[in-house]
This record gives structure tokens, sequence and C-alpha cells, in this order.
């Protein structure tokens, strides 16, 4: 057993029993090295942890940090962290997950959790669990990007009159016919499934957001069920 990690587990107010588990030896044993290494095992009224700063380990739990890495950044043991944190009233995000899954919550529709990736937002009941209502809305928003990338792909991925692909947030669907519309494939419009609105996307050209202003507001006309190609295109006007 190394006399430094020994000396420093020592300092940092270790037990021979703790350091015992930490080499997996019987503390008799470690005993035996302390000794052997001149060092002094820590004194009775040594075994209270070793003070830390208590604002510093705020900031770093407050930063999401585990009590292993707190305690790394501090240069204590972990066993010197858990003692802090819950002298300070501490708990890591980890910690307040498992408390408030312990806790009863009513049914009621919605509460006050912790998510791991946002903090303490509302929650919201789904079935049996509460589900964090920022990731909830993530989610839709990532399945509303990734339908659309699909159907902008099959409706050949560029606006029909410009060429535009660039940016798939500026192509939009316009509907050839508009008595044919079911519903629009807007933001809302891809929520649903992607085979109801393959169907509707059937009914569209794909326009960047430009030649589709041109279009609604008339002074591009496109020949209805074409592919769009015979494009009549004035001459731009100025509408005011
Ligand atoms: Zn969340
Ligand atoms: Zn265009």
């Amino acid at each position: 057993m190394g006399r430094e990690e020994l000396e420093r587990w020592l300092s940092q107010g270790e037990s021979l029993a703790q350091i015992g588990v930490r080499v997996g030896k019987h503390p008799s044993t470690v005993g035996y090295w302390v000794r052997k290494h001149g060092l002094a095992a820590a004194r009775r009224d040594r075994h209270a942890p070793r003070g830390v700063d208590g604002d510093e380990l705020r900031r770093l739990v407050a930063a999401g940090m585990s009590q292993n890495a707190a305690a790394g950044a501090l240069g204590v043991s972990p066993s010197t962290v858990r003692y802090w944190m819950g002298r300070l009233g501490l708990e890591t995000g980890r910690m307040t997950r498992r408390r408030e899954r312990g806790t009863q919550v009513d049914g009621a529709p919605a509460a006050l959790l912790t998510c791991e990736r946002h903090g303490q937002v509302t929650f919201h009941r789904r079935g049996e669990r509460y589900r964090c209502g920022r990731c909830a809305s993530e989610a839709v928003a990532r399945r509303r990007r990734r339908v659309k990338r699909i159907l902008v792909q099959e409706a050949g991925g560029r606006c029909c009159v410009c060429g535009y692909d660039r940016y798939l947030g500026a192509l939009e669907f316009h509907h050839l016919d508009p008595r044919s519309k079911a519903f629009s494939l807007s933001a809302a419009g891809v929520t649903r499934s992607l085979a109801k609105a393959r169907v509707e996307a059937a009914k569209c050209v794909l326009l960047c957001a430009n030649c589709h202003a041109e279009v609604e507001g008339g002074i591009v006309t496109l020949a209805s069920g074409s592919e769009a190609t015979n494009v009549s295109r004035p001459v731009a006007t100025d509408p005011g």
C-alpha cells in the first residue's frame, strides 16, 4: 500500500475501515501499513469530515454535478461531500428525482417536478407517470421536423419554382387545389400520422417561402395539377 495515497486518505479523515473498503483489505492490514509508513491513523476527533467550501459545493451541485464529480472537483472524498451535502441540506438532481418519484402526487393532472434536462418544471400526467412538459414539446417538435424532412424529400426536396433547397424551415407545401385540402401541412399538420400527411402532401407542390408568397399573391401562377414547370412568371410588380 503506497504511502502517498494512504496519507491522502488519512488526511481526508478516512478511517482504517473506510480505506480498507477502498483497497479491499482488512482494516488491521491497513493499520499495519499505516504504522509501517510511519503515519498516524486519524484520531477520533479527526474523524469529522474535512471542511469544504459550502458555496462552492452549492454551485457545483446546482450545476448538476454528481457527488463523486463534486468530490473530485473539491479534492475531497465522496463521503466528505455526502456529509456536507447533508449538513447543508443539498441534494443532487438525481437525489431530487429519486425523492420525488417516491412522493405521492395525488393523481393531479400536473405537478412541479424536476427534469434532468430542464430543472424544476411542470410535468403532466400521462397514464401512471408524469412527463416533463418541455421534454414532451421538444419531442413533438423533433417529430414534426422528422416528418417534414421525409415529406420534403419525397416531394423532390426543392422549391418547384426556383429550386431553392437550403433550409427545410423555408420550404412549404402549397395545395394545388384548395378544394381538395383536408388539412394544412403547416407545423400543426405534420403532427398527424405520416401516412395521412403523405396523402395531403401528394396534393401539394413544394415551394420556398418567397415563391409561396408570390403564388399566394397572384404574381406567379402555377399550372394546376402540373409539375409546376410551366409557371408563368411576369415581371415583378410592386403591389403597393
Ligand atoms: Zn425536460
Ligand atoms: Zn422558390
